[in-house]
């Protein structure tokens, strides 16, 4: 089977069977869902969904969070992973956005690049949710799922992987394919024993022709 085909069966296996998978965390506008992002490295969803109300209470707009401290910002995230960090990024975010980007979260990824706290995955998380653009964020599920299945060439690298996906995914569908890929990570693709007995991608999967076919 070729790459394309292969491509051509699990894009197609998706779109029958995925469930409606829009992204998980809760927010109102670009701002938000960039906040979200950044608390979510190493960190679920859920918890990520915990702390943003009484956050975004807090911290409505960028002009607050900029005028604010990394310590009372602490105070509201402390439950995520890396909370300082995260923290510091925050604010930095909205000064970045509020000086360069006149309080707009920019929707190129040079730009999104600049804000502190904001990595290529994150990067392209705001390109594909919030602009809707082509952009393939690779996160560890995405990277394993797609090397699994063959989608990619046993990758080295979410970048690699990124750019395999983008190349082969119609435009349209690579945001639909993030969250695809993702939950399939999440749910049934997971890293230690994949659930391969209820997947129904094993006809065209690499990794389950490998180790059952
Ligand atoms: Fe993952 Fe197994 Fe499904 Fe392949 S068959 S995608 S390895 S769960």
């Amino acid at each position: 089977m070729t790459k394309k085909e292969r491509y051509k069966k699990v894009i197609d296996w998706f779109i029958e069977n995925a469930e409606s998978a829009e992204t998980e965390l809760h927010y109102q506008n670009d701002y938000q869902l960039l906040v979200a992002v950044i608390l979510s490295a190493q960190c679920t969803d859920k918890r990520v969904n915990m702390v943003t109300p009484a956050l975004f209470e807090v911290f409505p707009v960028p002009e607050v969070m900029a005028a604010s401290t990394p310590e009372a910002v602490f105070e509201y995230i402390k439950s995520c992973s890396y909370p300082n960090n995260k923290a510091k990024n925050l604010v930095g975010m909205a000064k970045k956005l509020l000086s360069d980007f006149g309080g707009e979260v920019p929707n190129d990824i040079d730009s999104l690049l600049t804000i502190p706290g904001v990595g290529r995955k994150t990067a392209n998380v705001m390109l594909a949710v919030a602009f809707n653009k082509p952009a393939m964020p690779v996160d560890t599920h995405v990277f394993r799922v797609a090397n699994r299945i063959g989608l990619t060439d046993n990758s080295k690298t979410p970048l690699e992987t990124e750019r395999e996906l983008v190349k082969y995914i119609p435009s349209e569908l690579l945001s639909k394919a993030h969250h695809w890929l993702i939950l399939h990570g999440r749910y049934i693709c997971v890293a230690r024993r994949p659930k391969c007995e209820i997947c129904g991608l094993s006809p065209w999967c690499k990794y389950y022709e490998k180790h059952f076919g």
